[in-house]
């Protein structure tokens, strides 16, 4: 007992008196209860050592989010995403698995709180999705950075040409690794947009909850095994909580993430998961048909093939009538 009493101590301590309102209110650490106290201030002493009213779990837990408590349906734990159209499942899955993945932040909540909504932060506002050093220096890059950065793609592009059995002074090919160069800057352009300046504000409060769809948006992105084109459609349907966002946007948003090195699941699933996060409607739906290069022009080669991939959150994985109307909606479900 007095080892188990150790181990919640650490983990979930219990709210002491000088906390305050707002973890008192908003959660009940109802098991440990007050004989808990000193216990606490003493974890707080070694590892917060300025504030030994705070409750210490702040220290581990900064990314407990406030979009996860509210309208998170409480009883289901994991919701399975049942469309039939898709190739590619789980895409929906990810989301908890994604949460799971973070064990630190919410030791004890996580039995209490399950929500589709992904966690802050997958949708990476400052355009950093899959951070590297990378990514961050091209978007902060000077312009004599940028140069440096192109001239090494050419570098490489001529090396490639040279390995490919080519002479790279001929002259169809002079001006090609430069060529190349601003191309493949241009496929990842991505790289340097984030959500927040493309939704720019562009969220509406219109009392509307009915069904919004773009579809046939055109995609072009760059298979990351390959770094050959994938080209297709994709579909976004949500379901408003009200607000709105500007119907230019969701395309916009849907070429930031295609603009990068993608796989086509995960290119679903981001767009999906960027559309909940700015606008917090009840669902979001993603279907994407697409072709892919390496497939077509390598490999199996097969021409004609599809490859669709969906992503559902919310009310759209929830409830099957309303999965269906979007897909018979696109055209999908025929
Ligand atoms: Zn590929």
């Amino acid at each position: 007992m007095a080892r188990s009493d150790t181990a919640s101590g650490s983990e979930s301590p219990a709210p002491t008196p000088v906390n305050g309102e707002r973890n008192g209110s908003k959660k009940n650490k109802t098991r440990n209860g007050s004989k808990k106290h000193a216990r606490d201030n003493e974890t707080n002493g070694s590892i917060g050592p300025s504030h030994p009213g705070e409750r210490r779990s702040s220290v581990s837990k900064p990314a407990r989010d406030f979009r996860d408590m509210p309208e998170a349906p409480p009883p289901k734990k994991k919701k399975r995403k049942t469309s039939t159209t898709t190739t590619k499942p789980d895409n929906a899955l990810v989301i908890p698995t994604t949460k799971d993945t973070l064990p630190a932040l919410q030791p004890e909540e996580s039995t209490e709180q399950v929500s589709t909504r992904s966690p802050s932060p997958v949708i990476d506002f400052d355009g950093l999705s899959r951070p590297s050093l990378g990514t961050r220096k091209r978007l902060e890059e000077d312009d004599a950075q940028k140069e440096i950065r192109l001239n090494r793609i050419k570098d490489a592009v001529r090396t490639l040409l040279e390995c490919v059995g080519e002479d790279p002074d001929r002259e169809g090919l002079l001006a090609t690794p430069d060529r190349y160069a601003k191309a493949m800057l241009y496929f990842t352009k991505g790289y340097q947009e984030n959500v927040r300046d493309i939704v720019n504000g562009a969220i509406f409060q219109e009392g509307h909850n009915e069904m919004v769809i773009v579809k046939d948006i055109e995609v072009f992105s760059m298979c990351e095994h390959h770094l050959v084109p994938f080209t297709g459609k994709m579909h976004i349907g949500y379901i408003p909580s009200n607000a709105v966002i500007g119907i230019s946007k969701l395309p916009r948003i849907a070429e930031m993430f295609a603009r990068r090195l993608q796989v086509q699941e995960r290119l679903t699933k981001e767009v999906a998961n960027a559309v909940m996060e700015v606008l917090k409607p009840q669902g979001v739906a993603v279907v994407m048909e697409s072709s892919h290069l390496c497939m077509v022009m390598r490999g199996v080669q097969k021409t004609t093939s599809t490859t669709i991939t969906s992503c559902v959150i919310g009310c759209f994985e929830r409830k099957e009538k309303t999965r269906n109307e979007f897909l018979s909606l696109i055209g999908v479900n025929r």
